[in-house]
């Protein structure tokens, strides 16, 4: 049974990757991965970050009012959900890129919706017009109804979709039973009024995780999202490792992404704003405990205690995982800091009590 995906090569060269649907039949899921993560890409060709790419309706084959808006919507919801620096696509009137609607488009004979994308220069996305009959049944678009009756396709969504896969993503991998589904609006299936995911308005985490590595994040205290599993790198160094009784040690701990290729460009990423943890424990011993928790340091990614020191003792910075991103815990290594003994008067330390 073939599946409903058709990649057709345009004359561009660009790749147009039709939207599908779920018909009246349920979609076969023999070949579909087993495996959750970020979306894959379709390309290696990226916009550039942060670049605005502008688009216009397409002359003679302007969306509805509606639809319009609900366009301009998806990629206000692209801007605001990317957590990255993936490009943004600002309605202009003069707009590079061409948005258009209606019997003109160059979709495929199943597709709702289609693009082509021209990184980093354009894109160029069309939707199907209301009404519009296919094998599967008649297009409905939620947005051309006061009450938008079940069965209709929300063109928000389905625009969301579609700028994803300018930005270079492609469909999310679903687990086979689809209980991942609302991780990502990238999707090979979209869905329709009112089954779960319909009108999702933001990009799911799988589909940031992936503008994030490519694309990168705004600034190293912007949650990895909980798609990644990131390991960390913590270091700790001290402006000390031998003392005098009573004196105190400043610490500086360094928390950063693994340098891991797989990484792109999160790779060696400095975090700041995380919770790291200064430890001791008496040489000898195996038990840590906290004795601070560490604050904003000079540099980025960088954090910062003090300690006064009566006895030998050894210290690590301590990142653990958090569930609210997708950065494995770490553990600087071991550091160790001598406590002068006062051996004979005048003996200049501060005495013991
Ligand atoms: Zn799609």
């Amino acid at each position: 049974m073939s599946r409903p995906i058709r990649l057709r090569q345009a004359s561009s060269g660009a790749f147009a990757l039709l939207l599908l649907i779920a018909g009246v039949t349920s979609p076969p899921f023999a070949g579909r991965v087993s495996a959750h993560g970020p979306d894959p890409m379709l390309s290696s060709k990226l916009f550039g970050q942060d670049q605005a790419v502008s688009f216009r309706w397409r002359t003679g084959s302007e969306p509805p009012s509606a639809i319009k808006t609900a366009v301009k919507a998806a990629a206000a919801g692209i801007a605001a959900s990317r957590r990255s620096r993936a490009a943004t696509f600002p309605y202009a009137s003069a707009g590079g890129s061409l948005i258009g609607y209606g019997a003109g488009a160059t979709c495929g004979v199943n597709g709702i919706a289609c693009f082509t994308r021209s990184a980093p220069t354009s894109f160029t996305m069309w939707l199907r017009e209301q009404g519009r009959v296919f094998d599967w049944g008649t297009l409905r678009w939620c947005q051309m109804y006061t009450t938008a009756p079940t069965g209709c396709y929300d063109a928000e969504t389905i625009a969301l979709d579609e700028f994803g896969h300018v930005e270079g993503l492609g469909h999310h991998l679903n687990f086979g039973d689809d209980t991942d589904y609302l991780d990502a609006v990238v999707q090979t299936y979209s869905r329709t009024k009112a089954k779960s995911g319909w009108n999702e308005h933001a990009l799911g985490r799988c589909d940031v995780a992936t503008l994030q590595r490519e694309y990168d994040v705004p600034s190293s205290a912007t949650g990895i999202s909980t798609c990644l599993h990131l390991d960390t790198i913590a270091t700790l160094g001290a402006t000390a490792t031998a003392v005098v009784y009573g004196g105190t040690v400043g610490f500086t701990a360094g928390l950063r992404i693994a340098g891991d290729a797989d990484y792109g460009r999160l790779a060696n990423n400095a975090l700041s704003g995380r919770t790291v943890k200064l430890q001791q424990r008496a040489v000898g011993t195996t038990t840590w405990s906290t004795v601070a928790t560490m604050t904003v340091g000079t540099a980025s990614g960088t954090y910062v205690a003090s300690v006064k020191l009566l006895s030998s003792s050894e210290f690590r910075a301590l990142y653990s995982a958090s569930s609210t991103e997708g950065l494995n815990g770490d553990a600087s290594p071991v550091l160790s800091v001598l406590v002068a003994s006062c051996a004979g008067a005048p003996c200049l330390l501060p005495s013991p009590r």
